[in-house]
């Protein structure tokens, strides 16, 4: 189980702290690392840091963004030591190690960290399917980043031994069709932007937070494969009736058809 779990660090500054990490990864039975940009790798000052953890210091990948950190991944959890501005669905620490648990034989799961000074991006947790806060003082709430990792990993390992641990959300495991994948996911919130451009309901000169809450709309129901299909799906046949409503006004562009109408006049919602 502990091998289908990768620790994403983004653009660590120290590489003290990418050695640390090793450590706790090691303590706990982890032993897949990506490193997205890291500013100083490999470091001697992460070498000695990691302390005998060095063999995941010399597997860890090394890559430039975060998709491909984790375009293979089923399931994305990212760490904050704040709430933002729009929610996402937000778990505890032990929580989290329970949905790792249901993972299906083969799947991975994702948990970022980022910068020792500004976390990560809004984009990056747009990214995500799941928050999980370490629940601090809320009047000193930023834990190390490589605390933040020993604690996520202490969790997912009591888990791990805990056999008899009930599944923390309806997920997983007995599910009928493989989940989609982030490669997959990312295509369709593509194909999903470029169509409401299209049809005018994002106007990509005022795109407000529409694309954001299509995300998390999507990625809290943690789609499947055949539902991702079924999505690109129906926006192809969206597209395919756009591009023959535009080659209709182009021959009469006197007259826009009605349905060419009624798409025009629904304003965007957020
Ligand atoms: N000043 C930054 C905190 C960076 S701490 C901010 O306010 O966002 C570096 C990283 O450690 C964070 O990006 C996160 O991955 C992890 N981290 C620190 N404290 C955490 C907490 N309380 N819960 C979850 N992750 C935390």
């Amino acid at each position: 189980m502990l091998d289908q779990i990768r620790i994403v660090m983004i653009q660590t500054t120290h590489p003290g702290n990418i050695g640390a990490v090793a450590r706790a990864m090691k303590n706990m039975g982890l032993v897949d690392l990506c490193l997205v940009d890291p500013k100083k790798f490999p470091d001697p000052e992460a070498d000695a840091r990691a302390s005998g953890a060095t063999d995941i210091l010399a597997s860890a990948q090394v890559v430039s963004t975060l998709q491909e950190a984790i375009s293979d991944c089923h399931f994305v959890v990212g760490t904050s030591a704040r709430g933002r501005h729009i929610p996402w669905p937000i778990t505890s620490p032990r929580e989290m190690a329970g949905v790792a648990m249901q993972l299906q034989p083969g799947k991975k799961m994702a948990i970022l960290f980022g910068r020792e000074d500004r976390g990560l991006t809004n984009e990056e947790l747009h990214q995500c399917h799941h928050h999980v806060h370490i629940p601090t003082n809320p009047d000193f709430s930023s834990l190390n980043v490589a605390a933040a990792v020993q604690v996520i990993a202490y969790e997912l390992r009591v888990a791990s031994l805990d056999k008899h641990s009930e599944p923390a959300l309806q997920w997983g495991t007995d599910w009928d069709i493989d989940l989609a994948d982030v490669r997959e996911i990312e295509l369709m919130f593509d194909h999903l932007e470029k169509t409401l451009v299209d049809v005018e309901f994002l106007d990509p000169n005022n795109p407000r937070q529409l694309m954001t809450r299509m995300r998390r709309l999507f990625l809290r129901a943690i789609p499947d494969r055949v539902e991702v299909n079924v999505m690109r799906g129906m926006l192809t046949a969206i597209n395919k009736k756009v591009t023959l409503l535009n080659n209709a006004s182009i021959d009469k562009p006197a007259s826009s058809s009605d349905s060419e109408a009624q798409l025009k006049k629904e304003p965007p919602y957020v």
